[in-house]
């Protein structure tokens, strides 16, 4: 099984560099680990996504805001925060070969559950296991290692120029939300939406873009009455699963992990992990969190700035309570891949598709003329072509090899419609539409196609 799984992983990674979706990143110059680019088809599948969550969350909703924080921030918000003292991973060294890895992981690999244990009975779980390295020599102790890329801001260097790539978007929303505050003054509950990189020096990246060191969220807060917390997090509960149909993520392969006390961050009363069955097993596709007032109190208390909300009409003052949705854009592409990527057989012969929806295709449709070389059925094409890129945008010309191969390509990178114009077209203005999903073709007039 796990072959298979590690398999149907191999095949996703070669589609998707082969077609031009996801390239690892630098690659040209060895590679720089834990970092991807997105290529032409790649960023399309992308932007889809992340159009659709701000078309959910944001647009399609009364009660939510959108904001774009810079992703440089004053180093005292890392501080109030706590992740300059705890955004910290459990580290193991390979005592031959220097090479470090995540303990916690290690464990898990041997069939362990690690999570909750403090670094010293990590530590004295692997040797009281015997646990090795992957490279089979013996292991360091635990120790703990921050996970935030540090840098300067500015041409001094010294502690007062410190700052932090963020390695959530979260805290940008925290800090506007006094802004949004004085500027639009929303009734309760209302949120606070961000998407943007977030960079994470990951102690060992893996599992393709799952795991990298610069990536990208979709964050919310949403701001409620501490007494109704539990109604908001039912509804974003809900929402959560509204979002994976919209993926196209099958309910079965999705899965709630009520995440456990012992396992949750101090000021959480309540987190689900929502799981996917990704090729490399269950995990966290994204996360729901209850984060109390834990995030607009460190601001208050380190600014001395008043974080309360005045309901309106009423003398009733209070620091709104937080539900957190945090979704991982690369966790969102690769679920999405994985749900999509299908074989089937066709006149004897596997094939190979990618069965995405038509909101979140790259390609919509690709037209093509029969033949390359008849300048009547080109001519007529590009007419086809035009018509249809100024309706969809996405929208490819492909006349590369015979039809079968176009099919083929096209398959593989999940365009839902392939149109070819032909001699009949010439005759009766209508053109041969090929579904890529029953491998169907039928006739259609171009007018018809068009509007
Ligand atoms: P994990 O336990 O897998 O490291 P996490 O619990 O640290 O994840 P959060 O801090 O809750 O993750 O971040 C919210 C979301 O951001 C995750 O659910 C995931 O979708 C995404 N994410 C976090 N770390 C990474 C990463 N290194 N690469 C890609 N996506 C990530």
């Amino acid at each position: 099984m796990a072959t298979e799984k590690n398999e149907k992983m191999e095949q996703i990674v070669s589609l998707a560099k082969r077609r031009g979706f996801i390239y690892p990143g630098s690659d040209v110059y060895g590679g720089l680990s834990g970092t991807w680019d997105f290529g032409p088809l790649g960023v399309s599948l992308k932007r889809n996504i992340m159009q659709l969550w701000w078309k959910m969350f944001v647009e399609d909703r009364e009660d939510m805001y959108g904001v774009d924080a810079a992703i440089l921030m004053n180093q005292k918000v890392w501080k109030a925060s706590g992740h300059v003292d705890t955004f910290t991973d459990p580290l193991v060294e390979d005592l031959e070969t220097k090479q470090r890895f995540r303990a916690d992981h290690l464990l898990k690999d041997a069939g362990f559950s690690p999570d909750g244990l403090g670094l010293e009975q990590l530590t004295q779980l692997i040797k009281d296991n015997d646990i090795k390295s992957p490279n089979g020599n013996a292991l360091s102790d635990v120790r703990t290692f921050n996970m935030m890329f540090k840098t300067t801001v500015g041409p001094i260097d010294d502690e007062s120029s410190i700052s932090y790539l963020r390695p959530e978007t979260a805290q940008g929303i925290f800090t506007n939300y006094k802004n949004v505050l004085d500027s639009f003054y929303p009734d309760l509950p209302f949120g606070l939406a961000q998407q943007g990189k977030a960079f994470r020096n990951e102690i060992s990246p893996r599992d393709f873009i799952f795991r990298s060191r610069e990536f990208e969220q979709m964050e919310i807060e949403y701001f409620v009455d501490p007494a109704k917390w539990e109604e908001a997090f039912e509804h974003w509960r809900q929402q959560v699963w509204k979002w994976t149909q919209a993926l196209g993520l099958p309910d079965e392969n999705v899965h709630e992990l009520e995440v456990p006390e012992a396992d949750r961050a101090h000021y959480s009363k309540r987190t689900i992990d929502f799981e996917f069955d990704f090729p490399i097993g269950k995990e966290e596709l994204l996360g729901l969190a209850y984060r109390n007032d834990f995030d607009l109190m460190n601001i208050q208390n380190a600014t001395g700035k008043n974080m309360d909300y005045l309901v309106k009409g009423t003398n009733t003052k209070f620091v709104p309570h937080v539900i957190e949705p945090s979704f991982g854009v690369e966790r969102a592409v690769m679920a999405v891949l994985t749900a999509a990527y299908t074989e089937d057989e066709v006149n004897g012969e596997t094939r190979t598709f990618l069965k995405l929806s038509e909101r979140l295709a790259p390609v919509k449709y690709a037209v093509s003329p029969l033949v390359r070389n008849k300048p009547e059925l080109v001519q007529k094409a590009r007419e086809v072509y035009d018509a249809l890129k100024k309706k969809h945008g996405a929208v490819m010309w492909d006349d590369n090899g015979n039809i079968g191969k176009r099919y083929r390509r096209q398959d593989e990178i999940g365009t839902p419609h392939c149109v070819v114009v032909d001699f009949q077209t010439l005759e009766d203005g209508t053109v041969t539409i090929r579904e890529r999903d029953t491998t169907q073709q039928r006739r259609e007039s171009i007018e018809e196609l068009i509007s």
